[in-house]
């Protein structure tokens, strides 16, 4: 299954792909009757365990008034409110070595906050002095479970879906102090989605293509088999120390070819367009702008 969340007048919506076009949500519970969450943060807030109902409401949904055209649709963030973002530094063998940085014995986590979300096509506004902003193509895991103390081998079964995600940096601040954060936590700096693809239809996430084009310039181009932690083995690490909760998400790491690595570092400014395209997952575009 794919879900969307698109902007209306009444705010996002939440919307399920299909060969008919986009269900939305909420008018086919009200019309179908069938007891399903009908927003994306009802949705995420129960995670997998919503799955049945969302089948059940695309069986029931025949009304052909019920769905959209998804080109006429203007995408809101895959998931809007994340519980958590959970992110992985240094992830991909090729990368780390881009960096200068001797491979991480163990995940070298960070986070974001909820003013970074943004939404595919969605302006990134950028401040002038923020002049060394880098693009971060990786895979984003949705959480569809609850994760305290997962082994390996259960860490999957707690993930709900995989999206697209631009980790978007500025690596002045990011290397500021010894703190990450201030780089990576600016307003609008993870664009996620179109579509979070349910984990049934992702059968390995460790063999997915990643993707990035800066103006049209493939830029990235490796393998989540690069990964030197598997999105597996982050789960059942972080799980060790914190809970993991449906809504929760984590960006995995970006493979190499970021600005960053390059010799002749031209940082992204005003007018230059990021594609980030996780295998299978769609193609997630922005845009910088003057903030
Ligand atoms: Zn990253």
């Amino acid at each position: 299954m794919r879900l969307i969340t698109y902007q209306t007048d009444d705010g996002i919506q939440l919307g399920i792909v299909t060969e008919r076009g986009v269900l939305d949500v909420a008018a086919a519970v009200a019309s179908t009757g069938v007891d399903c969450p009908a927003g994306a943060d009802e949705v995420y807030a129960v995670g997998s365990a919503a799955l049945p109902a969302l089948a059940a409401l695309v069986e029931a949904a025949g009304d052909p008034a019920l769905y959209r055209n998804e080109g006429d649709l203007t995408y809101g963030p895959a998931v809007p409110n994340p519980g958590k973002i959970l992110c992985v530094g240094l992830n991909y063998q090729k990368h780390a070595a881009e960096t200068g940085a001797s491979p991480p014995e163990e995940p070298v986590l960070f986070s974001k906050f909820n003013n970074a979300i943004a939404a595919p096509n969605e302006d990134i506004p950028i401040q002038a002095d923020w002049t060394r902003v880098d693009y971060e193509s990786e895979l984003g895991v949705v959480m569809g479970g609850t994760a305290r103390n997962v082994s390996v081998d259960e860490a999957l079964g707690t993930v709900f879906g995989y999206c697209n995600m631009n980790d978007i940096s500025e690596r002045r601040l990011q290397m500021l102090s010894g703190q990450w954060l201030l780089g990576k936590s600016l307003d609008k700096f993870l664009p996620l989605g179109p579509y979070v693809v349910t984990a049934d239809e992702v059968p390995n996430p460790q063999n997915l293509s990643v993707k990035g084009w800066m103006n049209g310039e493939l830029r990235q181009s490796s393998n989540t088999a690069d990964m030197i932690f598997t999105v597996a083995e982050v789960i059942a690490y972080a799980s060790k120390v914190m809970t993991l909760s449906p809504g929760d998400v984590i960006s995995t790491g970006t493979p190499e070819g970021v600005i960053m690595g390059m010799a002749d570092k031209v940082w992204m400014k005003p007018g230059d367009e990021y594609i980030v395209e996780v295998e299978g997952l769609g193609r997630l575009v922005n845009r910088m702008v003057e903030a």
